[in-house]
Order: structure tokens, then C-alpha cells, then sequence
């Protein structure tokens, strides 16, 4: 792995949730625009940087991909190298090889996390904000080191 530290501290949206945690275990995080509570099923949001993770979310901003930076098939896309230091080129390398969600769209560096109601965005993408919110269905290749199943057999 590289020896970069530089880690986002929250952009435009990431950094600044409206959130509350429930007594469930669970969290609600507030749409600025529309009120929403959209519900999380995870007691906290989690650092990408923390757990060496990488994490997209769809075109609709209601999914998420999680990852590991030690993945066989990450690492074959872009090198060695954590998912929240990757240049514009690396970052459309792996976008590239991704299949697309199988609801909502492509997976993108940059796409927001979007309120389930009125669709703005509640929470930055990995180059604003290190922190992720993990949407229900979401696809998570980090247990398994299994990202290989996500990416085109063409690419
Ligand atoms: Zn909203």
C-alpha cells in the first residue's frame, strides 16, 4: 500500500449529516432539502479509512458498493493504492471495469448519496467525505474480497 494520509474531512454535502441515532441501533439521517428521514441500517457512518475500504454509490444515489483496498481485483484496476487517493485516471479505470448497478444506474466517484424522497443529495462521495451510508441492498464486496464478481469479464 502507498504511505499517503491524506484523508477527505467532508466536502459540500459529506461531513455534514443531519443525524440521529435510534435507539434500534440504526441511524436517521435528515434531507436538508425535503426533511426526510431516510433510515440507515448501521449504528454509525462508517470511515472508509478506518476499515480500508473503497465505497460508490449508484447514478440514483441509493445504493452502495463497498470494497476492500486489499481486493485481488481492485488492485489489478488501479495498483496498490487506497481508494480515496486515486487520480481522475484511476478512477475512470475502475469505473470502467464496474458492471452497473442492478438497480439505478453506474457506479461513480461521483455520484452523492441521495435522500430515498426527494433525491438532493445527503451525503458526499468518497472524494468529499470519508464517511459512507450503506443503503439496504447495497453490495457489500468487502466480505469475500469478492469485487471481481463486479467487474466486466471484458474489461
Ligand atoms: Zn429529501
Amino acid at each position: 500500500m502507498g504511505t499517503q494520509s491524506y484523508k477527505p474531512d467532508g466536502g459540500e454535502v459529506g461531513g455534514e449529516l443531519d443525524l440521529v441515532k435510534t435507539p434500534d441501533g440504526n441511524m436517521v439521517v435528515r434531507c436538508r432539502n425535503c426533511a426526510y428521514g431516510n433510515i440507515f441500517h448501521q449504528p454509525y457512518p462508517y470511515h472508509a479509512g478506518f476499515g480500508n475500504q473503497g465505497f460508490l454509490y449508484n447514478d440514483a444515489g441509493n445504493r452502495t458498493l463497498i470494497w476492500s483496498t486489499f481486493d485481488p481485483a481492485y488492485c489489478s484496476a488501479v495498483g496498490s493504492v487506497h481508494p480515496w487517493v486515486l487520480d481522475s485516471s484511476q478512477r475512470l479505470a475502475l469505473e470502467s471495469k464496474l458492471l452497473e448497478s442492478t438497480t439505478g444506474g453506474r457506479w461513480a466517484f461521483g455520484n452523492p448519496a441521495r435522500c430515498l424522497q426527494c433525491h438532493e443529495p445527503i451525503s458526499g462521495p468518497i472524494t468529499d467525505t470519508i464517511y459512507y451510508l450503506q443503503y439496504d441492498d447495497s453490495v457489500d464486496a468487502d466480505e469475500g474480497l469478492k469485487l471481481g464478481q463486479f467487474i466486466r469479464s471484458s474489461a
